[in-house]
């Protein structure tokens, strides 16, 4: 598969690889990162993401590809004392970034920290009330395996939270998007980061997820039931919710 700028997706067996050289490269930077490139706006995603995962105290929730942390943080005031958050990453320095800033803003013994693949997650059946991953899933190499797996750790009626880019919804606002990430965002990657090529794989990787109604299909496929999704910023990105009945 071609895009438009000429990119070739990468075969599966060397995704994974490039996944994880990206995000041990990004890993220090990560959050300054992210506040640049999307303007402070991926705040705002992940706070409507929380109020759609309508977590509970004493509910235990499972942040997937939680990274340095930000919607975990949230998750653990919100399950309480009593409940328990997973922040789990496959990437061992992301981990370590989340760990250390949970850690540094004094959260507590409600949050657990495990180092794990997707698409196979080291749990038992039916162990969590809710599932987040947020930015994640475009970064797995077998999708399809992921939501299996995630759906698996659900509880039967827990629901899984897919917070990811899509496809923008006008042409036009589709066009602009696409000279900011492929133009704009490799040369602020290279500036702060010094690493255009970890932020010209994200631009791609992008381009390349499945849109709005493919993933709604895929989350079915894996057993999911009253799949439904909401757009944010255009169609940007957006929020998809499934349920394990
Ligand atoms: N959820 C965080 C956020 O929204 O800021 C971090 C998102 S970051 C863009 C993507 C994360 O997905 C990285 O930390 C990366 O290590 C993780 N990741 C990539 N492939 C994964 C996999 N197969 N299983 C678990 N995590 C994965």
């Amino acid at each position: 598969q071609r895009t438009h700028f000429g990119y070739q997706e990468v075969p599966t067996e060397e995704k994974a690889s490039r996944v994880a050289d990206v995000f041990h490269s990004v890993a220090a930077r990560y959050d300054v990162m992210n506040d640049l490139m999307s303007f402070g706006i991926h705040r705002v995603w992940k706070r409507l993401t929380l109020e759609r995962a309508g977590v509970r105290p004493g509910q235990r929730v499972l942040d997937i590809a939680g990274g340095t942390g930000d919607l975990t943080l949230k998750l653990a005031e919100r399950v309480g004392e009593n409940g328990r958050v997973v922040l789990a990453d496959i990437n061992a320095s992301m981990l370590k970034v989340g760990r250390d800033k949970l850690l540094d803003k004094g959260v507590g013994g409600n949050v657990e920290y495990v180092q794990a693949n997707a698409e196979c997650l080291p749990f038992p059946d039916n162990s969590f009330d809710c599932i987040t991953i947020a930015f994640g899933l475009r970064n797995v190499t077998d999708k399809d395996a992921a939501l299996r797996s995630m759906t698996r750790v659900l509880k039967p009626g827990g629901r899984l939270l897919i917070l990811e880019f899509s496809k923008p919804e006008s042409q036009v606002l589709s066009k602009i998007y696409d000279e900011y990430s492929f133009r704009l965002l490799p040369k602020i990657g290279e500036l702060v980061a010094n690493d255009a090529a970890s932020y010209r794989y994200l631009a791609e990787s992008i381009r390349m997820h499945p849109d709005q109604e493919t993933l709604k299909g895929m989350m079915e496929n894996a057993g999911l039931e009253r799949v439904e999704y909401q757009n944010m910023t255009g169609g940007i990105v957006a929020l998809h919710r499934g349920i394990k009945l």
